[in-house]
């Protein structure tokens, strides 16, 4: 096992490493655990890493922070820190023990061993830890079967009442499944089919419900995971009559590719928010309003809710960009929208003349910037001021459809345009 954890990037090592000085000389016990020892046991790249410590979690990121000046976040109520270094951060917690009150509400935590702390999680394949103390550094700790687990491909809970106490777990089996191409485990899968049964979504707070979708929105080709959730009757916490189907299916691959297409043209726009794309996908199937309650229910932030909204509202009106049409007025349709909105128009028409115009957008229009600026205006004596604003607009629209480059042409045309305006 030492030599797994020399699978993980130099950085990490070496972070590690200087996490186990620390805790020898703090005379407590520290573990990687969760998906970073999962995904290295698969050989497969890790992003996160979550640390148990049995003893004081903030206290042992307070030290190492002062020590290497380091930037922190606590959270004292559930005995948490992070620390943030250039690339990436790292969770600590104070090892514990959890007790549910009733089904999905949020547990009541106590200090404990790491055994224990490793009882309290979702899955086998995410209940294993590797020291990280010096006695036996990179020993794979493995209470519950994780290991064979992953070696069958099975996803399986620690305890029979792991969906009622928290039934988001529903949706993380899937999305584990899916991701590896994993079965859950016979057994599993009946309490997972009972929690459905008895309504169990219905218990949990709607908000960690929607970190759970997202997550699987987030994954690469959503709509497998969907179809399955589907099957499994685990997405009415959407809509009752939310279905998931064949058409649906072209709907998503063309999603897939429209985002393809965007990432691999577009490198310099801004990375597209793809779960937004999907979730619109679903929610488009139901009228606005439901779309709408849905959102607030579930406490999307207001950004998502614009963005996914004015999909709806604009989605028979892109259809207008079939039309032979200035440069400029094809700016003025797309630019008010995110990204996100513009790739989705993209996908949901397939009509070339639309996606022309789109890819134009995308490749062109959306990058022309005036060389001109308000100080040269004004040293070319152009009153009043309150002008500049539809002059620059004008401008900018001339330059589109004209596609002049020098500033010359600009200054040329800006005479023009101010003109007419102050005619
Ligand atoms: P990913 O690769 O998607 O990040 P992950 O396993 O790291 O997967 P996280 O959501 O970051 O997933 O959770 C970290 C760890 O915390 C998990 O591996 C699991 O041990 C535990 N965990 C997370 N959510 C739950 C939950 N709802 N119930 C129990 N344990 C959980």
């Amino acid at each position: 096992m030492t030599n797994t954890l020399k699978k993980l990037n130099p950085e990490f090592n070496h972070v590690l490493q200087s996490f186990s000085d620390l805790a020898v000389g703090s005379g407590i016990k520290i573990y990687l655990v969760g998906g970073a020892v999962r995904d290295l046991c698969l050989c497969r790249k890790t992003f996160d890493l979550d640390i148990v410590v049995e003893g004081d979690a903030i206290k042992f990121v307070h030290t190492f922070c002062e020590r290497n000046k380091k930037k922190f976040k606590k959270h004292h109520v559930f005995g948490t820190a992070t620390i943030y270094f250039d690339d990436f951060h790292v969770d600590f917690v104070t090892a514990r023990r959890e007790t549910y009150a009733f089904s999905g509400a949020l547990p009541k935590v106590k200090p404990a061993s790491l055994k224990e702390d490793l009882f309290r999680r979702d899955f086998t394949i995410n209940a294993m830890a590797i020291s990280l103390n010096k006695e036996d550094y990179g020993l794979l700790v493995d209470f519950y079967g994780g290991r064979k687990d992953l070696e069958n491909g099975l996803i399986r809970v620690l305890h029979e009442k792991s969906f009622m106490d928290d039934p988001t777990r529903i949706l993380r089996a899937v999305r584990f499944e899916q991701r590896f191409s994993f079965k859950i485990e016979s057994v599993t899968l009946e309490l997972l089919h009972k929690a459905i049964m008895q309504e169990a979504f219905s218990f949990v707070n709607a908000h960690r419900l929607r970190d759970e979708l997202i997550s699987i929105l987030k994954e690469s080709k959503p709509y497998k995971y969907l179809v399955r959730l589907f099957r499994l009757k685990a997405l009415f916490f959407i809509n009752r009559s939310l279905k998931i189907n064949k058409k649906d299916a072209l709907l998503f691959a063309r999603l897939d590719k429209g985002i393809y297409f965007y990432e691999k043209e577009f490198e310099a726009h801004r990375k597209l928010e793809e779960y937004i794309l999907y979730l619109t996908a679903i929610l488009i199937k139901f009228p606005r309003k439901d779309a709408a309650s849905f959102l607030e229910r579930f406490g999307f932030k207001k950004g998502d809710k614009m963005r996914i909204l004015s999909i709806y509202d604009n989605l028979i009106s892109a259809k207008t960009l079939t039309k032979k049409t200035l440069p400029h007025k094809i700016f003025q349709f797309l630019n008010p929208f995110s990204f996100e909105s513009v790739v989705f128009f993209y996908a949901y028409y397939p009509d070339k003349e639309i996606r022309r115009h789109i890819n134009f957008f995308l490749s062109n229009l959306s990058v022309v910037r005036l060389k001109l600026k308000g100080h040269d205006l004004k040293q070319m004596g152009f009153a009043p001021l309150t002008l500049y604003g539809k002059l620059f607009e004008k401008l900018l629209h001339a330059k589109m459809d004209k596609g002049f480059e020098s500033i010359d042409d600009e200054i040329k045309e800006a005479r023009a345009i101010f003109r007419k305006l102050s005619a």
